[in-house]
């Protein structure tokens, strides 16, 4: 009779510990993007087609990257808005193509870029089109955004985000089935909502003032990323919240935090 008790006492505890584990999986489903690409590590650089590659290999979700249109319409990769004092839009193609990164290799454009990710299939691209200096400019890069994203055949695999609202309505309305999420901070979720935002991309420091807009954006069946997060008790908080994705310059170490958290 004993025997048979614990029997079932060890049986009733090894459900409990499996419905824990489960509930805890499902818990934890913050997704870990590589801020500019994985570039802190050997041999990269921000926004190189090296930090998409890198991202890749450890199994990141994805991999942001920085995009502008040059004066002449032509879809570079890189993140400061000057190069030597003028500004990255103004310049022609020419006059920043010589520019070298910090890993050897040229600025990437968008086109040899994307045609990498054609041959990277698991890793998602989460696409930022910076501000450039008229809304019409920003029309116009979003406009050139999706077109090139469409022909290379990434629409599924691309997500925008922008600072620029006048880029993210032209996003949205251009690209309906993608999502679009916005960076500068100031929009409440049912503000983002109703213009049909997928959620939110804001600095951590935003949902430090107001955490009540993650289970906001929830409920709304809009999703939370939250950037750039590179301190660990900061991850570890953000993950326990239940952020949806975590931008980060240290991808692998996001990646540990939310495996050991499984
Ligand atoms: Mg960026």
């Amino acid at each position: 009779m004993l025997k048979k008790k614990g029997i079932l006492c060890a049986w009733l505890l090894g459900a409990l510990c499996m419905m824990m584990s489960c509930a805890n999986e499902q818990e934890v489903k913050t997704r870990v993007i590589a801020h500019r690409g994985y570039w802190t590590c050997e041999g990269s650089a921000q926004n190189s087609i090296r930090s998409l590659e890198r991202a890749s290999e450890i199994g990141a979700y994805g991999s942001e990257f920085d995009v502008y249109l040059t004066a002449d319409s032509v879809l570079v990769l890189f993140h400061d808005d000057k190069i030597g004092g003028r500004h990255v839009a103004e310049m022609t193609y020419a006059e920043l193509s010589d520019t070298i990164l910090e890993n050897g290799e040229p600025v990437p454009t968008l086109d040899q870029f994307l045609e990498r990710a054609k041959s990277l299939p698991d890793i998602r691209l989460v696409y930022e089109l910076k501000v450039h200096p008229t809304p019409e400019r920003d029309r116009l890069a979003a406009q050139a955004s999706v077109a090139m994203v469409e022909a290379k055949g990434l629409a599924d695999r691309t997500d925008y985000i922008s600072f620029s609202l006048e880029a993210c309505k032209e996003l949205i309305r251009l690209a309906p089935d993608a999502k679009v999420f916005y960076l500068n901070g100031e929009l409440a979720p049912e503000e983002l909502k109703a213009m049909g935002f997928a959620g939110l991309d804001y600095h951590f420091s935003v949902l430090e003032k107001h955490p009540e807009w993650i289970d906001a954006c929830h409920e709304l069946g809009m999703e939370v990323n939250v950037w750039t997060v590179d301190e660990k008790p900061k991850m570890e908080e953000l993950i326990g919240q239940g952020v949806d994705y975590l931008t980060t310059d240290y991808p692998e170490e996001a990646l540990s935090l939310t495996e050991r958290a499984r």
